[in-house]
């Protein structure tokens, strides 16, 4: 009975799938201020033109770049596991596999796009890169790259992972970056949310104001952000190529895929490889997996709203909870984002992807038991995964259905031990849907002067 199954280091994939390529309807094009779509050149004054072209490219395959695999070499191919002892706790028949994305020097999927993205901008001749980080995994992982390529990496963290995670903290600095808490009144966009809120706890929304408004207004820095956009999926979609390789050395594939939602890009990264089988013709569920809290996919509406909370960036067309919205404070702070990729939305729109919410004690409550048998303590965001998968497994002990599941573990929780401790304590709440703050940051949607449809 296998448990790991692994891919030698030569096996890693050499090109990141595109799904633009195999989408049923062109993808939305981001809009600028005047309702009009923005060419390359008004996002060029914080990327680099290679990212651009990612951003815009429909080609299917997109070579990755030898200098970049030698980084990411450090830890992939990462195992796929199959969770025999999860199994049995559970007394499923279903088959359950996880991709463990814990085994990145950060502890997540997201250097697999920071690694990317610090690689593009050095090639670019920049010297300085600004971010937004929640949780403190995608500042960890812009400071870790970063690092390998010899950029200066400034994090504005949002204030109240600030105070919850100061080991995150340090790990940035080990890795040389600078960090602050954001709102900062270093930028005007932190000044402006300071004099309305003194108190404001931040929002990523917040925090990418802070790190936009900086890179735009120097020559020497552009911005990277560690989700949302069509290049970082890109950049993640090796998750799932490499899910693919391993399911087929044991004979196997997934039913339903499971992955985490806060911007898309772990579900990106692990489903739309299965999405290109789907595509044509294969019959595979990819479930996006939200916080009840921040129910972007599942209660959000689809339209036009910018990707940070002051309305610097491009409007994109996503499932949105308002520009504005500052989610309850759940431990899971990488899932506190009020939009989602343009790309997983529109798909999702469409009916090709599906998306769930799950509160927050059932998510703590599948990650205690998940470490209890499979060891791995995973990170509050990746609970969201493991939850969903024990509720389908469970579904499958009712019926008798021995279906194959997959999830992402997208990070472990190392960091996150304070929650888990609240947890236990008994000190965590299952917080409302938050309709009202929804409806009420819904009113101030953009108006557009020209609808496109
Ligand atoms: C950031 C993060 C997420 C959510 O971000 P996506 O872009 O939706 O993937 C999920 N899990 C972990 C561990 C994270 O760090």
């Amino acid at each position: 009975m296998k448990t790991k199954i692994l891919l030698k280091e030569s096996e890693m994939p050499t090109h990141w799938y595109n799904v633009m390529a195999d989408m049923p309807t062109p993808p939305t094009p981001p809009l600028g201020p005047d309702g009009q779509p923005v060419g390359p050149e008004a996002l060029s004054a914080i990327f680099p033109d290679e990212l651009i072209k990612q951003e815009m490219s429909t080609e299917r395959w997109i070579p990755i770049p030898e200098e970049v695999r030698d980084i990411l070499r450090l830890w992939r191919p990462s195992p796929l596991y199959r969770a025999h002892r999860l199994e049995q706790a559970l007394k499923t028949p279903a088959k359950i596999y996880y991709k463990n994305e814990a085994v990145s020097p950060a502890g997540s999927h997201k250097p697999n796009t920071a690694v990317a993205q610090a690689y593009y901008n050095k090639e670019a001749g920049i010297k300085r890169l600004t971010t937004e980080t929640g949780a403190g995994q995608w500042g960890c992982s812009l400071a870790l790259a970063g690092q390998m390529f010899g950029l200066e990496v400034r994090v504005f963290m949002v204030g109240i992972s600030y105070d919850q995670k100061p080991y995150r903290r340090s790990m940035m600095k080990t890795w040389g970056a600078d960090v602050f808490s954001s709102p900062t009144d270093m930028t005007n966009s932190g000044r402006s949310i300071l004099e309305k809120d003194p108190d404001s706890p931040g929002s990523l929304g917040i925090a990418i104001s802070e790190a936009v408004e900086e890179a735009a207004g120097r020559e020497d820095t552009n911005y990277a952000l560690g989700s949302v956009l069509n290049h970082v999926l890109l950049h993640q979609t090796i998750i799932g190529e490499e899910a693919k390789k391993q399911l087929e050395i044991v004979g196997d594939y997934p039913d339903v895929v499971f992955a985490p939602c806060g911007g898309g890009s772990n579900f990106g990264g692990i489903a739309f490889p299965f999405f290109a089988d789907k595509a044509s013709g294969k019959n595979v569920r990819l479930v996006a997996v939200e916080p009840t809290s921040c129910p972007t996919l599942t209660k959000g509406v689809y339209a036009y709203d910018f990707g940070d909370a002051i309305g610097l960036t491009p409007l994109l067309k996503m499932y949105t909870l308002g520009h504005d919205f500052v989610p309850p404070g759940i431990h899971a702070g990488g899932l506190r984002y009020h939009g989602d990729s343009a790309l997983v939305s529109q798909l999702h729109y469409e009916g090709l992807l599906d998306a769930m919410a799950v509160p927050q004690l059932e998510t703590f409550e599948a990650g205690v038991l998940f470490a209890r048998t499979e060891g791995i303590v995973p990170a509050p965001e990746s609970t969201h995964a493991v939850a969903a998968a024990i509720r389908e497994a469970k579904l499958c002990a009712e019926t008798g259905e021995p279906k194959t599941l997959l999830f992402n573990l997208s990070g472990h929780g190392h960091f996150d031990m304070s929650s888990y401790d609240r947890y236990f304590a008994g000190e965590l709440e299952d917080y409302d849907y938050p309709e009202d703050a929804i409806r009420q940051s819904l009113e101030n949607l953009p108006k557009l002067k020209f609808d496109l449809e």
